[in-house]
């Protein structure tokens, strides 16, 4: 037993995901208040690129021609030698799908306890709280393993990617261990459909909802992004509409979005809706209901109609 925080590397084309980042940051400052370390969980084809982004940090590595493409099964019986016998006070991964089949199948096959949908991790007289969201974001969860040590996802977006960002060279421990072949393989990845415009990698979201009340109207929304240098999305009414394609909604059926400004136009803030844009910098709402749970959210908000504010914005900007 130690009181280590593993973190689980994800990586996608040969980059290390932001997701993974975000939990190292976090993950150095827990190892800090109960003495331990950060160790990175390193499973490829080819290990040195990806160690190199990983920076001045400890990675256990396990390289095998066989781990080029995610398995569940085989990331899984990789990991679990290592886990069981390390016994590390947490072990985070991204709450995405490839972290959470990894942390599902190991928590259930070492019997260690998950917290899944994490979105803050403390540490509390020498042992891990976790606060979870249930239910989309509308119940959180305050949860403490029975005897201490657990297996966490973590929702993106939870914390800075920057922090996780260190410069340095890595210290890699190899470990050998026969790769099995999984029973489920991976055949090919299927990028979501950007579209005209892909807003997951916009840094300014004009967003519209159904208080833009008519189509003709989504035009000021259209010129007030053109303005501030920015792209449309909208929440599902507007899309289901057929006002703006399927690719610009965000939500829990659309898109998540984390851009550095997110400009709530007439939306309400439904918990769907919410769980696509929560992660945005900074956001601001428009909204003519002062009880609109879009400002439960929002950084800063006005009462106001979006008819008359935003061609005034876009006049201003002009
Ligand atoms: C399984 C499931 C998945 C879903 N997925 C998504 C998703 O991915 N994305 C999503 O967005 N929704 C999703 N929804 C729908 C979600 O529950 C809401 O219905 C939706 O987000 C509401 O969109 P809205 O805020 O545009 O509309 P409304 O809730 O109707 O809100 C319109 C808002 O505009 C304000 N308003 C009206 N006129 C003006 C004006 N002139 N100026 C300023 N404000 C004005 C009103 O006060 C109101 O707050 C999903 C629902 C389900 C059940």
């Amino acid at each position: 037993m130690s009181n280590d925080v593993f973190v689980l590397v994800e990586h996608r084309d040969g980059a290390v995901t932001d997701g993974t980042f975000e939990i190292l940051g976090r993950a150095h400052e827990l190892a800090g208040a109960v003495g331990g370390e950060t160790v990175a969980l390193l499973l490829a084809a080819d290990i040195a690129p990806l160690a190199d982004q990983l920076g001045g940090m400890s990675i256990l590595a396990i390289e095998d021609p066989g781990l080029a493409d995610f398995s569940p099964s085989v990331y899984q019986a990789a990991l679990e030698p290592i886990v069981r016998e390390r016994a590390p006070l947490l072990l985070l991964a991204p709450n995405s799908g490839v972290g959470m089949d990894i942390a599902g199948g190991l928590s259930g096959a070492i019997g260690v306890p998950l917290a899944a949908f994490a979105t803050s991790i403390a540490i509390d007289a020498g042992s891990p709280v976790v606060t979870c969201q249930l239910y989309a974001g509308k119940i959180e969860a305050r949860v403490r393993f029975r005897d201490g040590r657990g297996i966490c996802t973590v929702v993106a977006g939870s914390y800075p990617a920057s922090a996780g960002r260190i410069a340095g060279s890595p210290r890699i421990e190899h470990i050998s261990m026969p790769v099995a072949d999984g029973r489920v393989r991976f055949r090919r990845l299927i990028r979501p459909e950007a579209g005209d415009v892909d807003i997951t990698r916009e840094g300014i979201l004009v967003s519209v909802g159904r208080g833009i009340g008519e189509q003709d109207n989504i035009e000021l929304i259209e010129e007030l992004a053109a303005a501030l240098g920015g792209a449309v999305s909208s929440s599902r009414p507007i899309a289901d509409a057929g006002w703006l394609p399927r690719t610009r909604q965000v939500g829990k059926s659309g898109l998540r979005v984390k851009p550095r400004l997110y400009l709530a136009l007439g939306i309400s803030g439904a918990p769907e809706h919410l769980e696509g844009m929560r992660d945005a910098e900074l956001i601001i709402a428009v909204n003519t209901d002062p009880r609109a749970p879009i400002f439960g959210v929002a950084h800063f908000g006005a009462v106001a109609d979006i008819l008359d504010v935003v061609p005034a914005m876009t006049k201003r900007l002009g």
